[in-house]
């Protein structure tokens, strides 16, 4: 979550009444952590409440709901895709590494 002042608090903050998973309606004890902005372009987050069970962990207490998940994955893809792009073609270059980035946008393209 982030504060008042925009930073980046790393903590949810949860209220003593039950909200309810936005997937699956079950009781939600996290809130996405995806990064938005509002109309005036202040940095907040989703906060869309998600039970353990629908969130995907990204990081130390943040969590993204399936939506935004997907939305980060495919992001994450089409940075891979860049660092792909931005790769030299010249001699020298870890041979080993560029497969894995390879074999990364592979795995993405059967979703
Ligand atoms: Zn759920
Ligand atoms: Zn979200």
């Amino acid at each position: 979550m982030y504060d008042a002042a925009g930073n980046w608090t790393g903590s949810v903050t949860v209220d003593v009444r039950n909200h309810y998973c936005k997937t699956c309606g079950r009781v939600a004890t996290l809130q996405c952590d995806y990064p938005t902005r509002t109309r005036a372009g202040k940095a907040r987050t989703c906060d869309a409440w998600i039970c353990q069970g629908c969130a995907t962990e990204v990081g130390p207490d943040r969590h993204h709901c399936p939506p935004h998940q997907r939305q980060h994955e495919a992001w994450a893809a089409k940075a891979d895709e860049q660092l792909r792009l931005a790769l030299p073609g010249a001699p020298g270059i870890n041979s080993e590494a560029a497969q894995a980035v390879e074999t990364k946008g592979q795995n993405h393209d059967e979703e």
